[in-house]
């Protein structure tokens, strides 16, 4: 996979690609992430890259000519090769797992991240490909949400995790949070790991997992369960649940 990212703070992006996710998808999971400076496309002395709106307004917006320009330098580059072209903006589809799955088959993708009010529209209408936003609220700049967008496409990429991690058990994966984890020691300071977990009864920790998973689910997203792909067990365990809830609440109002 190819990674170009366009953005005025290249600088930004010297810490996350020396280490971690970024640095062992570059060293072994064949991934090459550029960057570019948005001002290097201008052509002015000033390397002005942002301007007034038009119809009075607070704030500047980024000229669409520089943005064209920096991604058609990478489309000379690539020739007939499929070029996918994301834009960073609040007004994007949410990122969630299955995009993040969806980003993770491409072959190449361009983010262009915004900064000020925004970018011109044309930049929306007539390059952007996608439009991405991390969540309902509003960030100065694209490139923190650029990381994030990255960060999780690249962690499914085959040979980007290391082989004592799997994103397959991960919250969202399958569209339900994960079940709890738990490390040495056994007691800590009284507080102590569920028997079970000792057990080494792999048929019963399975169970009580695939238990916490749905019982999770249900306390604190109750809205994934509805298009979760649920067995005959897990439905059953969620009638329980439900039903168990209901009593306490019935008994609490007596
Ligand atoms: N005026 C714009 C609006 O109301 O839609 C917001 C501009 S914001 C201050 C500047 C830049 O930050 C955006 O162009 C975008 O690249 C980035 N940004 C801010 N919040 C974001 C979010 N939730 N998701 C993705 N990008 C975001």
């Amino acid at each position: 996979m190819k990674i170009d990212i366009l953005t005025l703070f290249p600088q930004m992006f010297e810490a996350p690609f020396s280490f971690g996710i970024f640095k062992r998808a570059i060293d072994n999971g064949g991934v090459s992430l550029n960057i570019h400076n948005i001002r290097d496309y201008t052509h002015d002395k000033h390397h002005i890259v942002d301007d007034s709106p038009y119809g009075g307004g607070a704030g500047m917006v980024l000229k669409p000519g520089p943005i064209f320009e920096a991604v058609e330098a990478i489309k000379a580059g690539i020739g007939d090769e499929p070029l996918d072209v994301i834009l960073l903006t609040p007004q994007g589809r949410l990122l969630n797992q299955q995009v993040a799955q969806e980003l993770s088959q491409k072959k190449h993708l361009a983010f262009i991240c915004g900064h000020y009010e925004g970018e011109d529209e044309r930049v929306r209408e007539h390059l952007a490909t996608d439009e991405i936003s991390i969540g309902d609220y509003v960030l100065t700049g694209g490139e923190l949400p650029a990381m994030v967008v990255i960060d999780a496409l690249l962690r499914l990429i085959p040979g980007v995790l290391g082989s004592d991690e799997s994103a397959l058990d991960d919250s969202h994966a399958s569209g339900l949070l994960e079940y709890p984890q738990y490390t040495r020691p056994e007691d800590f300071r009284g507080m102590t790991v569920p028997e079970v977990l000792l057990s080494g009864d792999h048929a019963r920790i399975a169970r009580w997992r695939r238990e916490q998973i749905i019982r999770r689910t249900l306390e604190r997203r109750p809205e994934l369960l509805n298009k979760a792909n649920l067995g005959l067990e897990d439905k059953k365990l969620v009638e329980r649940l439900i039903s168990a809830q209901s009593q306490v609440n019935k008994d609490r109002e007596s």
